[in-house]
C-alpha cells in the first residue's frame, strides 16, 4: 500500500501553498500564496502518513 504524497514547498518560506503559475516561454513556474514568491524552484517532498 502507498501511503506517500508528494508535497512541494516554497523555497523561500517552505510554505506548502505552492501553486503552478505558468510562464509564457520560460515553462514552468510555481507561485508561493504566502509569501508572494514566483519562481521555477520547489522543494519536493515526500510526506508519509
Ligand atoms: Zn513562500
Amino acid at each position: 500500500m502507498d501511503k506517500t504524497k508528494k508535497v512541494y514547498k516554497c523555497p523561500k518560506c517552505g510554505s506548502k501553498n505552492l501553486i503552478c503559475f505558468m510562464g509564457f516561454q520560460t515553462g514552468m513556474k510555481y507561485q508561493c500564496l504566502d509569501c508572494g514568491y514566483i519562481g521555477p524552484l520547489k522543494i519536493e517532498e515526500t510526506e508519509t502518513r
